[in-house]
Order: structure tokens, then sequence, then C-alpha cells
């Protein structure tokens, strides 16, 4: 199967800068071992703080 590094670039809504981004198989992995999410799942106001926790995907959900 063929890496679509490059395609997901273009999708990826993280604002940081990452030897990650765009290897979505690699993020999710990286935040799953840490208790968290990847960038992908917070809207952008939550995205932009780095908080990457369940407790703030939770925050974040039900301000919306
Ligand atoms: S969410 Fe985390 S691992 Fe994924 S691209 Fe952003 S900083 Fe990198």
């Amino acid at each position: 199967m063929e890496c679509k590094r490059e395609r997901n670039e273009t999708m990826c809504t993280c604002s940081f800068s990452c030897t990650r981004k765009g290897l979505c198989c690699e993020c999710v992995k990286h935040h799953r071992e840490k208790g968290q999410l990847p960038g992908c799942y917070f809207s952008e106001e939550m995205e932009k703080t780095g908080d990457r926790s369940i407790e703030a995907f939770f925050r974040d959900w039900q301000a919306r």
C-alpha cells in the first residue's frame, strides 16, 4: 500500500510543525500512547492550544 502523506498533508489541520505531519498512522500512534487524540479531532481554536488530552477534547466538544 502506497503512503498517502502528500495528500494527507493537504488535509491536516494541525498547526504545529512536526515530523509526523501527514503520516496519520504515526500521528495516531504517538498521541494514543500518550493517552491523547490527534490535532484533527479538535476545533481550530482548541487545536492551537496544543492540549491534546481527552479532557480537552470533551471540553471542546461540549462547547460546540
Ligand atoms: S497532531 Fe501531533 S503528531 Fe499529529 S501532526 Fe500534529 S503535532 Fe504532529
